[in-house]
């Protein structure tokens, strides 16, 4: 008996490469047909292997990535707007990992690589790294979340947390966390029961934001369409993402930030208005992934911008640091160019960048 590898198929839904995939699923399937399944099982990563045997007896082995769950476009505005509603804005801390800093503030000169992978970095001079979500509430629609930080497994660890985080489990390797901090539990400590949230906004899918979706199954997760793309395309630990994060109980919706309602504002080239009352705006922030969005909230008194990846750190708005590694440099530079018009247009606004452990600390609880 032989074996032999062919080589890794991956099941896409929603990406330009979709027809020519489709295409070769259909080939492998009538090339498979007649072929009995011998084993079929899933990885840790969310794979599944399938086995076959063929009429001469090999058996032939079939690495296919999970597919995405479907996602639907979503007319906008949502319902629930109210004329001049403002929201309230609750930062809740998920977890904590130590990272090597130049990941988040990028060295140059040879060293910076290894330094950014924390190869020759010694344990003590490892940055905290906070992994964070929001909680908002609207007047006319209730709770709800911006992205969801890390699942309860990666607290509890195990073969839960491996499936969780997939191969991006090596980026996480100095995870600080307790259960009580999943958002899950901060909402329900806040009143919200988790099974009633019924809407996320996620600022990106990556594994450090998308990893706890499945602890909120009846929501609808709110995401970019480029971003949706993203994480359906090959390679997808290679860009951030675990597809197995995105648990197919939830609803996912995509909003196209390149086609009508959206508009200019601002700085900003693209944004949308979620439910049509200005309270709580998509801004178009590409570059740290493909369809990288920030969240600009209209408070009581002033605005809060929950700026996710597009800046690690302050420092990248207002000192020049740049992470080592994005998406796409060209489209980070404009994204920050806008976010850095923004801030001094806005001197009184709340800017929260994704990971800054400094700034974190100097947040309220609460934002009216
Ligand atoms: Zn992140």
């Amino acid at each position: 008996m032989t074996i032999s590898r062919r080589p890794r198929t991956v099941a896409y839904r929603s990406s330009h490469a979709e027809a020519r995939d489709l295409r070769g699923q259909c080939a492998e399937r009538r090339a498979t047909s007649a072929r009995a399944i011998v084993e079929r099982r899933a990885t840790s990563t969310g794979a599944i292997v399938e086995r076959r045997a063929t009429s001469t007896g090999a058996i032939v082995e079939t690495v296919r990535m999970s597919a995405l769950p479907q996602a639907t476009p979503l007319p906008l505005p949502l319902p629930g707007g109210q004329a001049g509603a403002t929201v309230t804005l609750q930062p809740l801390l998920c977890a904590e990992m130590l990272g090597p800093k130049a990941w988040f503030e990028a060295e140059r000169g040879a060293r910076g690589t290894l330094h950014a992978l924390g190869i020759g970095v010694p344990k003590r001079e490892l940055i905290r790294v906070p992994i964070v979500a929001f909680l908002i509430e609207h007047p006319g629609v209730g709770p709800i979340l911006i992205d969801t930080g890390f699942h309860r497994a990666v607290a509890e660890g195990g073969a839960a947390r491996n499936r969780n985080l997939g191969p991006l489990k090596l980026l996480a390797r100095n995870v600080r966390m307790d259960p009580a901090q999943t958002a899950a539990a901060q909402l329900r400590a806040r009143g919200v029961d988790p099974a009633e949230l019924r809407l996320i906004v996620m600022t990106h899918l990556h594994f450090d934001h998308a990893s706890a979706l499945a602890e909120f199954p009846d929501a609808t997760v709110v995401v970019s369409q480029a971003e949706w793309r993203a994480a359906g395309a090959r390679g997808p630990a290679l860009h951030g993402y675990n597809p197995a994060q995105l648990d197919p109980r939830l609803q996912y919706r995509t909003v196209d930030l390149h086609a009508p309602p959206a508009q200019p504002r601002g700085p900003f080239a693209r944004t949308l208005d979620l439910f049509g009352d200005g309270s709580v705006t998509l801004l178009d922030t590409p570059g740290h992934s493909a369809g990288h969005v920030a969240i600009l909230l209209r408070l009581r008194e002033r605005e809060a911008l929950i700026a996710g990846d597009a800046i690690y750190t302050l420092a990248t708005l207002r000192e020049g640091k740049r992470p080592w590694r994005s998406e796409s440099s060209t489209d980070f530079e404009e994204s920050v160019r806008a976010l850095g018009a923004y801030d001094r247009e806005h001197p009184d606004a709340l800017i929260i960048p994704g990971h800054d452990i400094d700034h974190w600390e100097t947040l309220a609880a609460r934002y009216e």
